[in-house]
């Protein structure tokens, strides 16, 4: 049989080797000249690293596995991390449970109020409840008003930017499992984890795998039509060559599925509404000295332009980058934001000024170079009743299929659920195969 996958990021390789597993012919279209799509790499000149930040979480099992059943299983790595907060102008570390807990912006009431939504938020099941009500509504009444302005909103603001205010209890609750649940398996200590030489070396083995079973990722290959054929497949057109294929999944954003499938093919697939996503603008220094002792600060100050940095260097060991420190200024923003219009050195100039305020004796001659990375579709936002909206794996088309990431109802975005998702969808798919 065979298979035609539409993007060749992190969910559409995952896919591609898993059915070639199935003894399936697979061809994955992607667009740009590498594999990866958000998961790519970027060549920083002296190391190559992700272009935008990942880390792997000690309970990402589904991801550990995959990493595992490609070989490379003795290439990842696991280092204490630390998390921070910079409230009101000061730097505060919530690394541990015990820190957590004397998190100073908080009273002892505002502690207990948190330690309950987190406890609460960790044991409820049914998920489905929280869709009916905001993340902003559901934490106040939880923990309170005071805990949500100091803890709570920036640890929003980072993640969705000033959209969080639309957000279901859903996207808080997922976060809960993801974060604390690491936290509790790790002896109350966060403990993260990479794999040596990031995530090109999991796209090289990904693509090792995928030549050695007979199929293949093209690259530079921007799929411009798929329409259903005759004979009861699906086509692919690209670079103006028609290609037919016993059946085709697309991976890609909702928006490049409406551009490029035939109107009988996007029927068969529509969302039920819109599905909204938010993008990123991230500023990346390459310098000579560390910037930030944590993995990630959450920043809950409205003067700095970013909403968090990512201290890649706290976590990434120093062979991996050339001895150079490596940090991630991200903002997380929505489509119709003033930012994008920006120009990248406007941008570079507003975010390096933004570092200097927040670390006052930072020495910009200690830059090596600047980068910003643009990704417009990165994070879905879970609206009220999201899972009502979102569209079906297993279209109106028996031979049509969409996996990708708005279909995430119940997780958050990351790699670990790509990876689940997948495993999921294969349980079912397999016999398709047969
Ligand atoms: C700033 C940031 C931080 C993150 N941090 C983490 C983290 O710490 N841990 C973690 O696990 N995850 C993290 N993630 C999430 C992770 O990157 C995503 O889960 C993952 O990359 C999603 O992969 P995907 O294949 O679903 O989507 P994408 O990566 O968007 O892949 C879609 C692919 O389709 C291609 N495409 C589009 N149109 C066409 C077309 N017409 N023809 C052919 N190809 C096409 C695109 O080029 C792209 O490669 C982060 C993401 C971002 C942006």
């Amino acid at each position: 049989m065979k298979i035609g996958i539409v993007g060749g990021g992190f969910m559409g390789l995952t896919l591609a080797h898993e059915i070639a597993k199935n003894n399936a012919i697979v061809k994955v279209f992607e667009s740009d000249q590498q594999m990866g799509g958000l998961s790519t790499h970027e060549d920083y000149g002296a190391f190559v690293w992700d272009r935008f930040y990942h880390v792997i979480l000690p309970t990402d099992n589904f991801l550990i596995e995959l990493i595992e059943d490609l070989g490379i299983g003795d290439k990842l790595c696991w280092r204490r991390s630390y998390t921070g907060y910079y409230v009101q102008k000061k730097f505060y570390s919530i690394s541990s449970s015990k820190e957590f807990l004397l998190f100073p912006a908080l009273n002892l009431w505002d502690k207990a109020m948190l330690a309950f939504t987190i406890f609460y938020g960790s044991k409820i099941k049914d998920w489905k409840k929280l869709e009916k009500i905001t993340v902003k509504d559901w934490l106040i009444k939880m923990g309170g008003r005071r805990t949500y302005e100091k803890f709570w909103s920036p640890l929003l603001l980072a993640k969705l930017g000033e959209n969080h205010e639309k957000v279901s209890a859903v996207f808080i609750w997922t976060y809960i499992k993801r974060l604390f649940k690491a936290r509790s398996s790790a002896a109350q200590k966060e403990h993260m984890g990479y794999v040596t030489g990031g995530y090109k070396t999991v796209f090289d083995a990904l693509q090792k795998s995928l030549g050695e079973k007979g199929s293949e990722v093209v690259l530079n290959s921007t799929v411009e039509a798929i329409q259903p054929n005759a004979n009861g497949g699906v086509t692919i057109t690209n670079n103006g060559v028609e290609e037919h294929f016993d059946k085709v999944i697309v991976t890609t954003p909702l928006d490049v599925i409406e551009r490029i499938a035939a109107p009988s093919l996007f029927e068969a697939t529509k969302a039920k509404a819109p599905v909204e996503y938010l993008g990123v603008i991230c500023l990346v220094l390459v310098t000579e000295t560390s910037l930030s002792p944590y993995y990630v600060l959450n920043i809950a100050d409205k003067e700095i332009p970013f909403t968090g940095v990512i201290g890649m260097s706290s976590l990434v060991d120093l062979d991996q980058r050339a001895g150079k420190h490596l940090t991630y200024f991200p903002k997380y923003i929505s489509g119709n934001d003033p930012f994008w219009k920006k120009s990248d050195e406007e941008l570079k100039s507003i975010f390096i000024a933004g570092v200097s305020k927040l670390y006052p004796d930072f020495d910009t001659n200690t830059i090596v170079s600047a980068h910003i990375h643009k990704a417009y579709r990165v994070q879905p936002l879970q609206v009220l009743n999201y899972s009502e909206t979102i569209p079906k794996i297993k279209t109106k088309h028996n031979n049509f299929y969409v996996l990708n990431t708005s279909q995430f109802v119940n997780d958050t975005l990351n790699n670990n659920s790509v990876v689940g998702h997948v495993k999921n969808f294969m349980d079912s798919f397999k016999k398709e195969l047969e």
